[in-house]
């Protein structure tokens, strides 16, 4: 793993997503290095090749510092703005440990009085280590995505992520803690394909967390992602790689909705954007 410290131009980033208005990306490259992650793009602008993702990051180490300026940009302390944090990177990832700087700009936030909504996305349990400063926040809803509750699954497609069971148990432990919560169901992976009643016992996991918040999303199998999911799992066997890809058509996500739907409608859950998302086909 390349860890490298950078400056930053920018931190505070007009985001281009339906859900947020600005995203905060302290890490360029996520250590996780999940096999499915549609941010490998993000090597370009690094020098980096789609297949090294997982292996750099680079440490905005400036970000706090910027972000401190560049809350300047706001109008009413953010009053009706909503951050994502993060976007292209896990905010929680190992490197975090040693550079803070997820933590470091919730403080700024924090200290700024920042009064939007700030959206934390994570697969990590390291996010329970801020819960003083995101209680701190007036308006904070923190996501962890749970694509499977069995470990292995975890393992095999976010080689380097915190497994099923340690996000799980985070939720639980944010909800505990009286942190608003959601659970990024996405993507949807394509072992579900063959064995949908699996979805059933992930939706289960949720519940019991406590969390009543969904967001579902399809998996994105975009040229550039089925190029390094073909590299990452290239020694798996030809026929799952074909049910795989065959999570794209749209017949497969008709079929797999109605599961879901379906089965939503035995929960109280509320679903976020209230349909479950997908990207264009090939997109
Ligand atoms: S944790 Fe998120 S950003 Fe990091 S590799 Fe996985 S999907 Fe990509």
């Amino acid at each position: 793993m390349e860890i490298k410290e950078t400056q930053a131009k920018s931190i505070l980033v007009k985001s281009k997503l339906p859900e947020s208005d600005y995203v905060i990306n302290c890490y360029t490259g996520c250590g996780f290095g999940c096999s499915y992650c549609y941010a490998s793009f993000m090597g370009r602008f690094v020098g980096k090749k789609i297949t090294d993702w997982g292996e750099y990051v680079y440490a905005k180490v400036n970000a706090p510092e910027l972000l401190k300026k560049e809350l300047s940009k706001l109008k009413d302390n953010g009053k009706g703005v909503t951050i994502l944090f993060s976007s292209v990177t896990d905010p929680f990832q190992a490197a975090e440990a040693k550079y803070k700087l997820s933590e470091k700009c919730l403080i700024v936030l924090a200290d700024y009085g920042f009064e939007g909504t700030l959206s934390v996305l994570t697969k990590s349990p390291t996010v329970l280590k801020v819960v003083p400063i995101l209680k701190r926040l007036k308006d904070i809803d923190v996501g962890i995505t749970i694509t499977s509750i069995d470990d292995k699954i975890s393992r095999y497609f976010e080689k380097f992520a915190p497994n099923a069971s340690a996000r799980i148990e985070t939720l639980t432990k944010l909800n505990q803690e009286g942190i608003k919560t959601y659970a990024f169901l996405g993507p949807l992976l394509p072992h579900f394909v063959a064995e949908k009643n699996k979805i059933k016992n992930v939706l289960d996991a949720i519940y019991k967390t406590g969390t009543r918040r969904l967001f579902i999303e399809h998996i994105n199998l975009a040229p550039y992602i089925k190029d390094r999911m073909l590299h990452e799992l290239k020694d798996v066997n030809p026929e799952f790689l074909t049910k795989f890809y065959s999570s794209q058509s749209k017949d497969y996500r008709e079929e797999l909705n109605t599961v879901i739907y379906k089965l939503l409608k035995s929960y109280d859950f509320e679903l976020l954007h209230n349909m479950i998302l997908c990207h264009k086909d090939g997109a």
